[in-house]
């Protein structure tokens, strides 16, 4: 039942929300969560990935689980 609760904890190990945005934790780049584009780091960024990354949309997908699950 803890198992439903990980995602959203991976997530937030990399990502921090601020407001409207979503804030890499590593290199504090921030996107806002309306933008559908992918998200972009500091070019020096250990958190970036060959795959383009959508934290917003993720976010938007684990909070859909927990919403249907019964979570919230
Ligand atoms: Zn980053």
């Amino acid at each position: 039942m803890s198992v439903t609760y990980l995602p959203l904890q991976a997530w937030n190990k990399h990502w921090q929300l601020d407001g409207q945005r979503v804030r890499c934790r590593l290199c504090r780049s921030v996107q806002d969560l309306t933008q559908a584009s992918a998200f972009t780091h500091a070019p020096y960024c250990k958190a970036r990935t060959v795959e383009a990354q959508y934290p917003s949309r993720e976010l938007a997908t684990l909070l859909q689980q927990k919403i249907r699950l019964g979570l919230f």
